[in-house]
């Protein structure tokens, strides 16, 4: 049997009934697994598996699943897309990972990303550039760059974890024309995630469809006592769904005049779509959004800056031989052997940030903007029940191109994905249409633990197409 073109939910209800032989099934996805690896780079640690027996009680029943590399996965390296974590194996499961396996799912991998999420193009990791599967010439978007391209390109049934902090989620799956759906910061436990910033840091899911999404995020979200951010309302206020008479503000700032003209042509379009589906569409204002890519490249860094402080070479990660040389001596030069320049960039920034003279003119100023936008979206979501915008302010850059932004400019490209990060509200992005053959995303917005009408939204949509 070839598996190809076999959704998840055809997988499942066969896997049920028994009618996949597993071992025939694993044995090609490997086949094709190991292909992709060779041609586009998704994986820092393939995981082959031949012995696979399926519980057909479960609700995954044997399908797939890969997992961003800085979520930790027992037994198979988890290193967050750094060299100073090269061959760690975690003795243990992130929680999203448990839930998975409890129902049926099987690790495949550990997809690609940029180092420690410190990206948006997957061009800073440590383990190999993954290529667009539209044009390999192109980025795969980041930081799960891996588990977007992994996602488009292969052919059987297959769902991803992702991470995102400041829009990794949404970003890979726009580039790479697939669905990826943030959760509300709290709704998918963080037990286990290798931290980039803490307040921001969400898992989500990335998938070929809204359903698949939906699917692995039910199985891995609700309430964990092992993380303490965890949310206790499991509520998932999934009731009846209706298009008709539901209202979606466009957020005037989220159209910036320097987008690509293309990418707002095809973003506008859909937005019609959505008005044809019966949904009223209004436009609506965010004023702080200027004001979202300083504070949270600030709070980012800062709290990065200081989860990075325990791989010093002592405890956590790559060592070396400290003997004889001053402590300092020897931290650095652990830190400078195995850490990449953004990282390096980025603990520098967040330390100063955080000093003692500055803390108040950056840090706290900072986190008072956090707060002026979350209002901006909590006063939005009193009119509307969701935000429609482009994912991405253009399509999949080329490397060559990529190559030539400064740092400055690669933080500036999270422009629409930086302020609802911050306000940790649920976000879908969606496929749309193409703009120079390469696929366009629209994004979803909707206020704290609104999973469920972002993902209804969402469906509807998908089934318009
Ligand atoms: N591009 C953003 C950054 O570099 C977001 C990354 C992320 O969400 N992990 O911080």
């Amino acid at each position: 049997m070839d598996y190809k073109g076999l959704s998840v939910a055809q997988f499942i209800m066969m896997s049920k009934e028994g009618d996949i032989d597993v071992s025939d099934f694993y044995g090609k996805l490997n086949v094709e697994l190991r292909a992709l690896q060779k041609k586009y780079n998704y994986f820092v640690t393939l995981v082959e598996n031949t012995d696979v027996s399926v519980d057909k009680g479960t609700k995954l029943a044997g399908l797939p699943v890969s997992a961003k590399d800085c979520i930790c996965t027992k037994g198979v390296q988890s290193t967050g897309g750094s060299r100073i974590l090269e061959g760690y194996v975690p003795p243990f499961d992130a929680t999203v990972i448990a839930r998975a396996k409890k129902e049926g799912g099987v690790l495949v991998g550990k997809t690609v990303q940029d180092e420690f999420g410190f990206g948006t193009f997957s061009t800073n990791s440590a383990y190999g550039i993954p290529k667009n599967p539209h044009d390999a010439s192109r980025s795969c978007g980041g930081s799960s760059g891996g588990a977007g391209g992994l996602t488009a390109a292969l052919e059987m049934p297959h769902v991803a974890f992702g991470q995102s902090t400041g829009g990794s989620i949404s970003c890979p799956s726009s580039f790479c024309g697939v669905v990826g759906l943030t959760p509300t910061y709290g709704r998918v436990s963080r037990y286990g995630l290798i931290d980039y910033a803490n307040s921001l840091d969400k898992i989500g899911t990335i998938g070929k469809c809204v359903d698949d999404v939906r699917l692995l995020y039910d199985v891995a979200s609700g309430y964990d006592p092992l993380d303490q951010t965890s949310i206790k309302d499991d509520d998932k206020r999934d009731g009846k769904f209706d298009m008709k008479g539901l209202k979606f503000g466009i957020p005037k700032e989220y159209f910036p005049s320097d987008m690509d003209a293309s990418v707002r042509k095809v973003v506008l379009d859909a937005i019609d779509k959505m008005e044809a589906l019966g949904a009223k569409v209004s436009e609506c204002s965010l004023p702080h959004t200027k004001y979202s890519i300083p504070a949270y490249y600030i709070i980012a860094m800062a709290e990065a800056s200081t989860n990075l402080a325990k791989y010093s070479g002592m405890r956590y990660g790559m060592e070396g031989n400290p003997m004889g040389a001053h402590f300092d001596e020897y931290f650095s030069d652990i830190r400078g052997k195995y850490l990449g320049d953004e990282v390096k960039r980025r603990i520098i920034l967040g330390t100063y940030t955080r000093m003692a003279g500055y803390r108040d003119q950056y840090y706290l100023k900072a986190m008072k903007v956090r707060r002026l936008i979350i209002d901006d979206y909590k006063k939005a979501f009193k009119d509307f029940d969701a935000l429609l915008s482009p994912t991405m302010p253009f399509v999949a850059p080329k490397f060559t191109e990529i190559e030539k932004l400064s740092p400055l400019e690669c933080y500036n490209a999270d422009i629409l994905t930086g302020a609802p990060n911050l306000a940790g509200i649920p976000m879908l992005s969606l496929p749309c249409g193409t703009s120079k053959g390469m696929p366009v995303g629209l994004h979803v917005l909707s206020d704290h633990l609104r999973e469920d009408v972002v993902l209804n939204v969402g469906r509807e949509f998908e089934k318009a197409q």
